[in-house]
């Protein structure tokens, strides 16, 4: 071996050491549906805390500073917004939302009780969103939060975050994820680690699993033909969480993924680290 080799191996270790040492978070996009990633005025070792629409939200560091990485709702109206911090030597910052128009999508659903359920579907609704909401809503207290992403499936990206959709001709919510177009039975992946905040089998969502990231970092995957964990598992990134299906309201085999930063859905697409 040769002499340079220790000195080497030490240069890499130091390399390794400085790359594991800066998380990844989202790209930011001071849109509505978008991640707006803010500097907070705190340089002590204590992370001070942050709300945005009285909602807790994720405060990570970066070098010296702390910041707050917040979700955006489609909602949102552009203009100022405001952050109320605690803990820091200011208790507001602000950021400025811009405007996005979001494409329309026209959708056939044959399944006709599916775009207008009846009354016993109704009562099951209703039960479920409590459920669904309650995932989303939950907080997980982690010092920093890994938010560089893999994409879940491999398979090519469908339908967009945001899209503005129709059903059989009748507005409805806007699209709140990404969907990915793969067959029936394909791996589905934690995109990068986190504890499984719920299971279910839902109306629309059909067979459904929640990862908690920490931080209020929630991602949710849907339809899926068959669920691989159970709540309160801890999982790594990679590690096979289900299988595609079609359950629920579908129109064909897919994942649906949502991704929600302080219980406000978001477009994943901002928190995948290899661009497509
Ligand atoms: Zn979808």
């Amino acid at each position: 071996m040769s002499k340079a080799w220790p000195g080497w191996w030490l240069c890499w270790l130091l390399l390794f050491s400085g790359a594991s040492a800066a998380i990844e978070l989202p790209r930011p996009a001071l849109v509505p549906g978008g991640v707006a990633i803010v500097a907070l005025p705190a340089n002590g070792e204590r992370p001070p805390r942050a709300w945005y629409r009285d909602r807790r939200v994720m405060v990570v560091r970066q070098g010296e500073g702390w910041y707050a990485v917040i979700g955006i709702p489609l909602s949102a109206k552009p203009g100022r917004h405001t952050v109320t911090v605690k803990g820091a030597r200011q208790d507001h910052v602000s950021f400025t939302v811009k405007e996005k128009k979001y494409r329309e999508q026209h959708l056939t659903i044959k399944n006709r009780r599916m775009v207008n359920p009846n009354a016993k579907d109704l009562a099951r609704i209703r039960r479920e969103k409590q459920e669904i909401g309650a995932a989303f809503a939950h907080w997980r207290d982690t010092p920093q939060v890994d938010a560089g992403f893999i994409l879940p499936v491999d398979g090519p990206l469908s339908s967009p975050f945001g899209l503005r959709r129709f059903f059989n001709g009748e507005p409805r919510k806007p699209h709140s994820g990404l969907d990915i177009a793969a067959s029936k039975g394909t791996p589905v992946r934690a995109p990068a680690p986190g504890v499984v905040v719920a299971t279910g089998n839902y109306f629309f969502n059909g067979n459904t699993v929640f990862i908690d990231h920490g931080q209020g970092l929630i991602t949710m995957y849907c339809h899926m033909n068959h669920i691989d964990v159970a709540k309160d598992d801890v999982v790594v990134e990679g590690q096979v969480i289900g299988r595609v299906g079609m359950t629920g309201r579908v129109t064909g085999a897919h994942l649906h993924w949502s991704v929600s930063l302080n219980d406000t859905r978001v477009d994943p697409e901002l928190f995948l680290t290899v661009s497509r």
